[in-house]
């Protein structure tokens, strides 16, 4: 491990406090992010790498001065940006000239209009795939840890970090790389090989822990209250108010890519539920913002039932979320006491869709339905998904006549193993025709 110089910076005292670069509202430029407010009372502070409430602990969010009065303008404006996440950059937390720094530019995924998997789950409405497998690390993640980056370079922060549960580190290390910064980013230890090379390959340090994310994100908690932890950004702690905008662009895109037009119904996968959260932020935006016509939309949030302690609240009709110990397959989604849990209820409560979940053989049979139909190969998480979409129509909480958005949030070729098993050669021959009709296949 490089350690040199850590440990003789400054020690600061507060855990929401860092700020090496001293710096205050006035003096940083993150677009039109006007300050930090909490989602729970309402307090504003300046901009800063701080997380949580300084009156009630409630966690920070980005307050915005959004440009307002001329949708048909600022349609165009982002119509004619990159094809990439910083055609919204207007809407997000980064600074005007965010496009020509050096970094992944994530985003702009396809969205594939599943008419095959509409067939077979028997969807007579618009059914489509969100296909964030697409991006510069293959999972949504990239798009988080995008503007985050822009956030870490505002405050002066040297090192990138995070906890984990796979993906994230992989963007990480990835977008440090590109953006010329350090990383050191922490996962638990038993992780899918893919999501370990993937977050070691690109030179930064990777640090497994003997324990589960939610050790890892403990461990996390004290390492950013320790002088060791002085100059880190770790994404989704004290960085996690910028971070969690990212997930915004999911929203802008579908619509846009729907034609400006609120789907009816979405899918969306929770791990600690931070992107079910502000994808409803995005779209409510655009409605505010009047870029798309203000209409119902429900969202639906899906979970492993190894790991389904947002379903289980909303089953039980609770506000709370108790804490469980993950088992599951999809373990890009196994966060045991999701922070964004209440959120993430009460939107499902709002808007009328629902939190379901579906157990492993399930999520391994919808990533092979999804790939079997439509060609894509999904990772566990949109295994979850797919297969909770299948529930929620069998149970007619999710409506098959309407326009419906499913999530695939990462790719399969990390997650192989899920697959591996049932998924090898239909035959394995000599290279000869006889051969061949012997197997049958001729
Ligand atoms: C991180 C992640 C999510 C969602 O995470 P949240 O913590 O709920 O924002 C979904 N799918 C994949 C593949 C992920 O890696
Ligand atoms: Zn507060």
């Amino acid at each position: 491990m490089r350690r040199k110089g850590l440990a003789s910076m400054a020690v600061h005292t507060a855990s929401t406090s860092a700020d090496p670069s001293g710096t205050t509202d006035s003096r940083v430029d993150l677009g039109p992010a006007a300050a930090l407010s909490c989602r729970e009372c309402g307090e504003r502070i300046p901009l800063g790498p701080h997380f949580a409430c300084t009156a009630c602990f409630g966690p920070l969010e980005i307050a915005y001065e959004l440009p307002d009065g001329d949708p048909e303008g600022l349609r165009k404006r982002i119509e004619a940006g990159p094809n990439n996440i910083w055609r919204y950059a207007e809407l997000l937390p980064v600074p005007a000239g965010v496009a020509d720094t050096p970094n992944l530019n994530p985003g702009f995924t396809k969205l594939v209009r599943a008419e095959n998997l509409a067939r077979e789950l028997g969807v007579t409405g618009e059914l489509h795939i969100k296909d964030d497998s697409g991006n510069p690390t293959h999972s949504f993640k990239d798009r988080v840890v995008a503007i985050a980056v822009q956030a870490a370079r505002a405050f002066g922060f040297t090192t990138l970090s995070c906890s984990s549960t796979g993906n994230l580190a992989g963007a990480v290390g990835a977008a440090a790389a590109r953006a010329g910064l350090r990383s050191c980013v922490f996962i638990p230890h038993d992780l899918e090989q893919g999501k370990v090379v993937m977050a070691a390959v690109y030179g930064g340090e990777l640090v497994g822990i003997e324990g589960n994310y939610d050790d890892v994100n403990r461990f996390c908690s004290e390492l950013i209250g320790d002088p060791i932890g002085e100059n880190w950004g770790f994404v989704n702690v004290n960085l996690r108010p910028y971070y969690a905008e990212g997930s915004k662009t999911l929203a802008y895109e579908i619509c846009e890519q729907l034609g400006w037009r609120l789907p009816d119904q979405l899918v969306v996968p929770i791990a600690s539920g931070s992107q079910l959260t502000k994808i409803d932020k995005g779209l409510r935006e655009l409605i505010a913002l009047g870029l798309v016509e203000d209409r119902p939309y429900k969202i639906f949030g899906a979970q492993a039932e190894g790991c389904s302690p947002v379903s289980q609240a909303y089953k039980n009709g609770h506000d709370v979320v108790r804490p469980v110990r993950p088992s599951t397959i999809a373990k890009s989604l196994a966060i045991g006491n999701p922070a964004d849990g209440p959120y993430v209820l009460d939107i499902a409560r709002r808007t009328g869709g629902a939190v379901e979940d579906v157990n492993d053989e399930q999520v391994v049979d919808a990533i092979k339905l999804l790939a079997r139909t439509e060609g894509i190969f999904a990772e566990t998480a949109g295994g979850v998904t797919v297969g909770v979409t299948r529930k929620l129509i069998e149970s007619g909480a999710l409506d098959p006549t309407l326009t419906t958005v499913v999530l695939n949030t990462g790719d399969g070729l990390k997650t192989l193993d899920a697959v591996a098993p049932t998924s090898q050669a239909t035959a394995i021959i000599r290279p000869n025709l006889d051969s061949f009709r012997e197997a049958g296949l001729a």
